[in-house]
This record gives structure tokens, sequence and C-alpha cells, in this order.
């Protein structure tokens, strides 16, 4: 439920709510409004009468949030999450671009992808150390190797680094080296590592399962949440369908419809999406047209060579291409890139 304190309630009464929480066995979130401070208290689903809280000292009323999922949902955070990222920020009105390969295959590859997608307009770089792959025998990534790789990368460019976690026990030697965990979409309900991630306070770029609904992809979200962990930016890389022209279905309704549920950011993944580098930039365009609010994409210096997901991913030329075109789109929707000179 969320209480909602009287506009100027003393720093004490808000105290007291959250006392009063933690007696009732629930945890407590609050949003520190410019006039008003909301509080949440969520728990493990057992009954708790509201009048419990209506008489506190400060609060001017309590609400249940009617969604199954509650501190993703806009009820309770009516506006968009914003926070910021090495120097710039996601959620607001401009749209950064991340762009790496899908795998570090060498220190050589990694430095030198990361100087051409950061000429060419990205914000933070990807690249995958821990790789989820169908089969046990392809490549699985050059592990704590490869942060280093990642790290020195993000010392030559300044761009942030956006690395894929898959177990819980990689969490605390990963912390040392990225700037935000990705949660990759074979994972997405992977409760564990979901709460686990949920206790660091490492910004989650988080991939939609693929076969997962939308509500499905905001509970899994609230996990992290809950655990007090609010940096959640929420990834289309689309979906099973029965159509096998492109490896995945963007589902780009997904993109407005998020916007309405919830207030966390929403980024648009055309490589995973498509499967094929000759669809990813009319879909990084849908998407920011649509509403995301930034793009992940897959880019490598010699894509016919890569070891993972070469169809999918763009070269530079082409990927510099796509950042113009998606600026274009950005501003005809009232948006903006990340201007890189904005950096910190
Ligand atoms: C990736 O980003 O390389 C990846 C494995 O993505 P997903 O989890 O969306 O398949
Ligand atoms: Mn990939």
């Amino acid at each position: 439920m969320m209480i909602i304190m009287h506009p100027g309630a003393p720093k004490e009464q808000v105290s007291g709510v959250i006392a009063e929480i933690e007696k009732q066995k629930l945890s407590s979130h609050v949003i520190e409004g410019v006039e008003q401070t909301i509080i949440g208290a969520v728990g493990d689903g057992h009954y708790v009468a509201k009048e419990i809280f209506e008489a506190l000292p400060g609060v001017m009323s309590v609400q249940r949030i009617s969604q199954p999922y509650k501190l993703a949902s806009r009820q309770f955070h009516e506006q968009d999450s914003v926070f910021q990222l090495d120097g710039f920020t996601i959620g607001e009105n401009q749209i950064p671009i991340i762009a790496g390969p899908c795998s570090v295959e060498s220190r050589e590859q990694i430095l030198e992808i990361a100087q051409s997608v950061k000429e060419a307009g990205a914000n933070a770089l990807r690249g995958g150390v821990f790789k989820p792959r169908t089969s046990p025998y392809a490549f699985q990534g050059l592990g704590e190797e490869g942060l280093e790789y990642m790290a020195e990368a993000r010392e030559k460019t300044g761009l942030p680094i956006v690395v894929e976690v898959m177990a819980v026990s990689q969490i605390k030697m990963m912390e040392k080296y990225v700037d935000v965990f990705q949660l990759g979409a074979r994972n997405m309900q992977n409760f564990n590592l979901l709460r686990a991630i949920g206790e660091t306070r490492t910004p989650v770029l988080f991939k939609r399962g693929m076969s997962a609904t939308i509500e499905e992809m905001l509970m899994a979200s609230e996990y992290i949440l809950s655990g007090g962990n609010t940096k959640v930016m929420l990834c289309e890389r689309g979906i099973r369908t029965f159509e096998t022209a492109t490896r995945n279905t963007t589902d780009i309704n997904a993109i407005p419809v998020l916007k309405k549920l919830t207030h966390l950011p929403v980024i648009i993944d055309p490589s995973h999406s498509t499967g094929d580098s000759a669809y990813v930039s009319a879909i990084a365009k849908a998407g920011v047209a649509a509403g995301a609010d930034g793009v992940i994409v897959e880019v490598h210096n010699d894509p016919a060579h890569a070891i993972s997901d070469g169809k999918q991913s763009l070269t530079p030329e082409a990927f510099a291409k796509m950042v113009k075109q998606v600026k274009a789109i950005a501003e005809a929707v009232d948006r903006r890139l990340v201007d890189q000179h904005e950096r910190v």
C-alpha cells in the first residue's frame, strides 16, 4: 500500500510510519517528492489493515496499489524515474545509446570497438564476458579477464560499461568493474539472481524474457526493486512468436504499454529483437519513435568473424549512420540524444 503524508510532514512523522511498517513485518520504500512524501509498504501478501497507518500522525491518506506489481507501478511512482549514469541522465528527455559487441573476444577487439562506437556517438559500452549460449560447447566468454579489458576500454574512452551477470556467485566480483549489470532474457525469472541484484545498488539493464508477458516482466523487476535497488531500466529485446523470418519479434507495443504501466525507463534492443543487421536501424528508429528512453545495439569491427551474434552486429560505419537517423527521430518526438560534451 501507499502511505501519503501531509505536505510538509516533519521527518519524525515519516520515521514513525516507517517504524510501524517494520512492526507489521513489511518493507518501506520512500519517495520524497518536492511537496509530499509517499511511503510504499510492501510485503509477502499477508493482510495488514490500512486503518493502522491512517491513524498515525502526519498521514494524509492510505491507498492500496491495485496492480500486482507495486514499486514498479505508476500508481506508486507517478513521475518517470530518472537516474544518473556516469554523467548522463536516464529517464529524462535525453536518449542514451549503449553499443558494443555481443561478446568481449580480446583486448584489441574491445578497445577498437569502444573507440569507434564512442566516435560514432555511443554513451555507454556493452560487452558480454559470461555468455548464456544455447550450446555448452559454444564460446562461454572470457570471464574476469574480459572485465579487465572492459575496464581498460572505459578508462580509455570514458564510456561506462554494461555487462551481463549470469549467476549470484559472479555479483561480488563483477561489482568491482561494471557500471551497469545486464540481466539477460534467459534469467528474467531466475528469482534468486533477481533478489541478489536487488541487494546491490548497481544500476540494472533488465531484459524481457523471450516468452514473458509484460506483467511477468514487471513482476520480475519487482524482485529487484523490493530489495531497494531502484535503478532498473527495462529492455524490450523481442519475444518468440510463430514468425521465423526474424530471430524474434520486436514487441513495439510493449514500449508505450510499459510507459503507461511503469515509471521505469524503457530501452529498445533492436539487435536481439530482429537478429539481422539489415533490420537493426529500422527497429532502433521505431523504438525511439514509440517512446523508448534509450537504445542498446550490438556493434562489431568484423561482424563476419564475430564469435557470437555476428549476423545481427552493425559495423561501426552502419552504427554511425544509425545514430544520425535515431537522432532525427528523437528530435521529432521532442527528445534528444545525450550530448557527449555534457559528460563529466
Ligand atoms: C546479449 O545481450 O548479448 C544477450 C544475450 O541478450 P538477451 O539476454 O536479450 O538474449
Ligand atoms: Mn548478443
